[in-house]
């Protein structure tokens, strides 16, 4: 089913996609290998057929399970954030949720480690890593407030769902140089996007913009 829609819609939304693509231009996003992964990736196949129309607005949708697919422009400008600031070899993403970001972030990375809670999400969005033929990801069915210790040091972590307060295993997971963008949720229940870079002398962080993801909840779902 997947593989009929990548074919058949695939083809025609190629004009759509690249209108979406000069809209995240114009709302401030540059770096040129970003905006052409985005070009080239099918959102829709990443959304419900009946939603599929919208794939190319610069909006969220919902991907059931009470989740959503993240907005182009916060894809677009997470992704941006990491590419930009250093070394992009071992990725670690925490919320695979549709798949969309994760095969954003193999697009311009080496490898993705991605960590879904919910495991009826987590099985089609890896049904659709293969129906694109993304080989560098590997994915895990867990709880990611403890992160992959297993698979770290990390050069760069990005947290699709938002904790109030940064979890500790994330930040030990990074390697030095390595950076983590993550939306926390403050007292007020505003979120802020946070870059932090964990240096030789500690963590340097740096709020970003204000955000509305889902919130990042500990357990899992299977
Ligand atoms: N990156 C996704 C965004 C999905 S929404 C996309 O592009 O579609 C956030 C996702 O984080 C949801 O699927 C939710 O189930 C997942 N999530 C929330 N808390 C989590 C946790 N502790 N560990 C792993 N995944 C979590």
């Amino acid at each position: 089913m997947i593989i009929k829609n990548l074919a058949g819609i695939g083809m025609t939304s190629q004009r759509t996609r690249t209108r979406l693509v000069n809209r995240l231009r114009d709302k401030g996003i540059e770096d040129e290998k970003v905006l052409s992964v985005m070009e080239q990736t099918p959102r829709h196949i990443f959304i419900d057929e009946a939603l599929s129309h919208r794939a190319y607005e610069d909006t969220s949708l919902p991907i059931g399970m009470g989740q959503t697919i993240s907005q182009p422009y916060i894809v677009a400008r997470m992704t941006e954030l990491l590419v930009s600031s250093g070394a992009m070899n071992d990725v670690l993403e925490i919320g695979t949720g549709c798949g969309y970001q994760t095969s954003i972030l193999a697009g311009v990375s080496r490898r993705v480690y991605t960590i879904e809670r919910i495991l009826a999400l987590q099985n089609q969005a890896v049904s659709r890593f293969k129906a694109l033929n993304l080989h560098s990801i590997t994915h895990r069915h867990g709880d990611g407030f403890l992160g992959w210790s297993e698979q770290s040091p990390f050069d760069a972590i990005i947290v699709t769902a938002a904790p109030d307060q940064i979890p500790q295993p994330l930040i030990d997971q990074l390697a030095v140089g390595g950076r983590m963008v993550i939306p926390v949720t403050n007292p007020g229940g505003d979120q802020q996007l946070h870059l932090l870079e964990k240096t030789t002398e500690g963590i340097v962080s740096m709020a970003v913009e204000n955000v509305r993801f889902v919130p990042l909840l500990g357990g899992t779902i299977s």
